[in-house]
């Protein structure tokens, strides 16, 4: 447990040492596809003595506001953020984005686009399913999802409720996943305007996972175009990945991340806790964005 943030005693805290303990700069709430609220994630992160929290929702910033709060409440330093689903020379990448001003219009302009889009997949993906005689209604996955960044695993969870697949994997597997016949191809904004919109927003852009994205020779030519940050840590990373990232990184002069991707209790365990991000380098990427 953070001494600085007791459980006993929310809001008795006292500022933590610039740069010292860990944070979770990767993280989804119910207002994406998490299955926590704001007060749920920062309670968690106070259990587990987190210095700072990021919240990184699916094309969205609503759930910020009250992540704040509840963060504020726990002496925890909170980072609005957002993931953003972006392409970049025919390869879909997820992008980060950190400190934006989150009333910005012109970043909420085009959340609520990404977000029209989202809802049309939806439509679609279970305009497929019902041709494949699976009797699911689109209705009944946005009552599920309750948010306005509806994304498959809500389909996947609406399909194992309703016991039309066994298991959200099952889902994943048989119908959702790229070529499987419900799946359908997303819009999505390029790289360049990605990281554009984000740095107009004041913000930072920061490469997600990049260890599952398959096309590490592109990562020059983001940090060429603008990016200012590498996820090196993530859950689903292995160790070996995280050093070859962190020295890409620094030859590229990118600030270093890293983050649960914590979806809550949506993928069995949360992941919460399972990277611990040294803050030290919360204090670089803070440095990044005033170079
Ligand atoms: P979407 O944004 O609608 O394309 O959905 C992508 C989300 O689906 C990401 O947050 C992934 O974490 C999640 N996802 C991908 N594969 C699976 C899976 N097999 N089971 C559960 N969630 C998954
Ligand atoms: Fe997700
Ligand atoms: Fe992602
Ligand atoms: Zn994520």
């Amino acid at each position: 447990m953070n001494p600085s943030a007791s459980i006993a005693n929310p809001g008795a805290s006292h500022q933590a040492e610039a740069g010292a303990g860990f944070a979770d700069l990767h993280l989804h709430t119910l207002f994406s596809d998490g299955t926590f609220t704001p007060e749920e994630l920062a309670l968690k992160g106070a259990q587990l003595g987190l210095v700072a929290m990021a919240l990184t929702d699916h094309d969205t910033v609503e759930g910020c506001p009250r992540m704040a709060l509840a963060c504020r409440n726990w002496g925890i330093e909170f980072i609005p953020g957002t993931e953003l689903t972006a392409e970049f020379d025919g390869h879909e990448v997820h992008l980060l984005g950190y400190f934006m001003d989150v009333q910005q219009p012109r970043l909420l302009a085009a959340i609520k686009k990404f977000q029209a889009v989202r809802q049309e997949r939806i439509q679609e993906m279970v305009a497929r399913l019902n041709k494949l005689g699976l009797p699911l209604r689109a209705e009944t996955v946005f009552a599920l999802a309750n948010c306005l960044s509806p994304g498959r695993p809500h389909v996947a969870r609406a399909l194992a409720r309703d016991g039309l697949c066994g298991s959200m994997d099952e889902a994943f597997e048989r119908f959702l996943k790229k070529g499987r016949p419900a799946w359908v191809p997303k819009y999505k904004i390029s790289a360049r305007d990605a990281m554009d919109l984000l740095h107009q927003a004041g913000g930072l852009a920061v490469l997600a996972h990049p260890g599952l994205n398959h096309c590490d020779r592109i990562i020059p030519h983001l940090a060429g175009a603008g990016l200012d940050g590498l996820e090196c840590f993530h859950s689903k990373q292995t160790s070996t990945q995280s050093e070859y990232y962190l020295a890409l990184a620094q030859r590229l002069n990118l600030a270093v991340t890293g983050g649960s991707d914590c979806h809550g209790l949506s993928k069995g365990k949360p992941l919460i806790g399972g990277v611990r991000l040294p803050a030290v380098y919360l204090e670089r990427l803070k440095q990044a964005r005033r170079g």
